[in-house]
């Protein structure tokens, strides 16, 4: 029997938890901070935005970013069963085939190839427009492709860039990533689905082999010589341990690298100046953080009321190249719809049925920062630094960006629906007015990832297996692995990575 341990109930852990689980000769064991999510807004689409800050949000906070005139940003995390699937904003985007490919040659190794990873993709989805060899049909997630639900604003938006000459796709989640489509999203009868909801049923809660420890807090690793043995916790306010045989780490992006800094691995002179002792000096550890940033944003009082979106809001993300002439491969840009007004904090912006906005940003940001602990305990404040906007070619992506947002604006029929742009406004036009816009009004798409990097040299966090490099038995398995980020929203490439790993360690026994 194998005893597996799994730190963090997100959307990589859940889907761990029950395809591991799967197998009887397995004993999983599932530790997750917080609770089973009980706030009823969670399931009400349109109110992602307005759910952030409540008790099942971590609530990190960035360091002050010069790239985006010295602001700080919130960066929302799921505390809860489901992780951040709580409050994500829905959207099923996979990315496009080169990004995997990508992390192919990254790794070195085929498995996170475009082709490899298809199978766990579509095992993953349930596609409302029913399976084909590019979709799943009967996997647990809902997915959504909207037909009569999107608002007519979006039906406009959508023919005025095909107007304009880009194509107009199925889906996001074909070959072909460049072009018009609503957002596939996940939802199921009017509400959204968790990656618990669909993974954790009552039927895999009822496994005999699967023990599911919420209200247990990770404070750091327990290890002999090579071996991670388990974790010290907090388990309903009470000190305690948990153990396992083979332990995985998924407890996302920021928490998994502080996780391991807590437990003695990291770069030497950050974990001495937060009086750790280091047990292997292994510097990427909090490296690489990148994350997607939008503008926010290309915002326009209505010529028509506005009523509500029966979706999630921000209904499509029209990916592009910079160049208009392509029109196949791999995106730079991306302009989305939302039916209502969204701007950064600092702008004002005309109530909600009123003004619609356009977002903008760059689908493959080189900006690189990091994050460390700064004390052993887990309540020590993290310095979170994206270094967002710091190269020329972000900032030279996202004017662009911008300049095709306010192009589709000025073209029929979705100009029918302008009456006048609000921001950036018509008296910013030249490159340093776009850039101060920008940084101004750039906030997070909530996609940071990268900070225990999987790949084929050294240096690396894992290695193309997701084994932590200097440790026998631990596994990282959440989108701090990612080594590059993808197109898109990051969720359902996490969910693929994640029922890839199941299934490899499931054929391994
Ligand atoms: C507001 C928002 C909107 C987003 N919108 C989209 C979208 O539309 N589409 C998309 O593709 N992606 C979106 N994302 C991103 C996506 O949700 C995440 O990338 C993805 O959920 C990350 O999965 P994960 O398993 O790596 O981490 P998470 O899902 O964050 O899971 C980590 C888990 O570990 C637990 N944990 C952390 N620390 C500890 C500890 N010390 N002890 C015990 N447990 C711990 C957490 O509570 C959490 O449950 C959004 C994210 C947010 C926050």
């Amino acid at each position: 029997m194998t005893d597996i341990l799994i730190l963090g109930a997100g959307s990589a852990g859940c889907i761990l938890a029950a395809r591991l689980s799967q197998d009887p000769t397995c004993e999983v064991t599932l530790v997750e901070a917080g609770g089973w999510p009980n706030d009823p807004d969670i399931a009400r689409p349109a109110m992602w935005p307005f759910i952030q800050g409540r008790d099942f949000d971590w609530g990190f906070v960035t360091e002050p970013q010069p790239g985006t005139a010295g602001r700080r940003h919130h960066w929302a995390r799921g505390r809860a069963l489901g992780g951040s699937s709580n409050l994500h904003a829905m959207a099923h985007v996979r990315g496009h085939p080169e990004d995997f490919d990508t992390w192919a040659r990254l790794t070195g190794s085929q498995r996170w190839s475009y082709d490899s990873l298809l199978p766990y993709f579509r095992m993953s989805e349930s596609c409302s427009t029913g399976a084909d060899d590019l979709h799943g049909g009967d996997g647990p997630m809902p997915v959504l492709l909207p037909q009569g639900e999107s608002h007519p604003i979006v039906g406009d938006y959508i023919r005025s860039w095909t107007a304009l000459g880009l194509p107009r796709l199925a889906d996001h989640n074909g070959r072909e990533m460049i072009g018009a489509t609503p957002n596939a999203l996940m939802i199921r009868d009017g509400r959204r689905v968790t990656v618990a909801d669909a993974y954790l049923t009552s039927e895999v809660l009822a496994r005999p082999n699967l023990t599911v420890l919420d209200d247990t807090l990770v404070h750091r690793l327990t290890v002999q010589g090579a071996r991670v043995t388990g974790a010290e916790v907090t388990r309903h306010g009470q000190p305690g341990t948990v153990t396992g045989g083979c332990v995985l780490l998924a407890m996302g992006a920021i928490a998994s690298p502080l996780l391991l800094m807590r437990s003695g691995y990291g770069d030497p002179a950050v974990l001495s100046a937060a009086g750790i002792a280091c047990r292997d000096a292994r510097s990427e550890i909090g490296r690489n953080l990148h994350d997607h940033l939008l503008g926010a944003g290309n915002l326009y009082r209505s010529a028509r009321p506005l009523a509500p979106s029966r979706l999630q809001l921000s209904e499509s993300m029209t990916y592009q190249s910079a160049d208009p002439s392509r029109t196949t491969g791999k995106p730079d840009i991306v302009v989305g719809c939302v039916v209502g007004p969204s701007a950064a904090e600092g702008f004002d912006a005309p109530p909600p049925g009123e003004a619609f906005t356009l977002l903008f940003g760059v689908t493959h940001p080189t900006s690189r920062g990091a994050l460390h602990v700064t004390g052993p305990r887990i309540d020590d404040k993290p310095v979170i630094d994206p270094r967002y906007l710091q190269t020329d070619h972000d900032r030279r992506m996202f004017r662009i960006a911008l300049d095709r947002a306010r192009a589709v604006a000025r073209s029929a029929p979705l100009s029918e629906w302008v009456q006048e742009e609000v921001l950036p406004g018509p008296v910013v036009a030249d490159d340093a007015a776009l850039d101060d816009f920008i940084a101004r009004s750039a906030i997070t798409h909530h996609h940071p990832v990268g900070t225990c990097r999987m790949g084929a040299d050294e240096a690396s966090v894992t290695d193309a297996d997701l084994r932590m490099r200097g440790l026998d038995n631990l596994w990282i398995v959440d989108s701090s692995v990612i080594p590059a980020i993808t197109a898109g929203p990051v969720h359902a490439a996490v969910m693929a990575l994640a029922e890839s790993f199941a299934a490899g360690m499931r054929a391994e026994g």
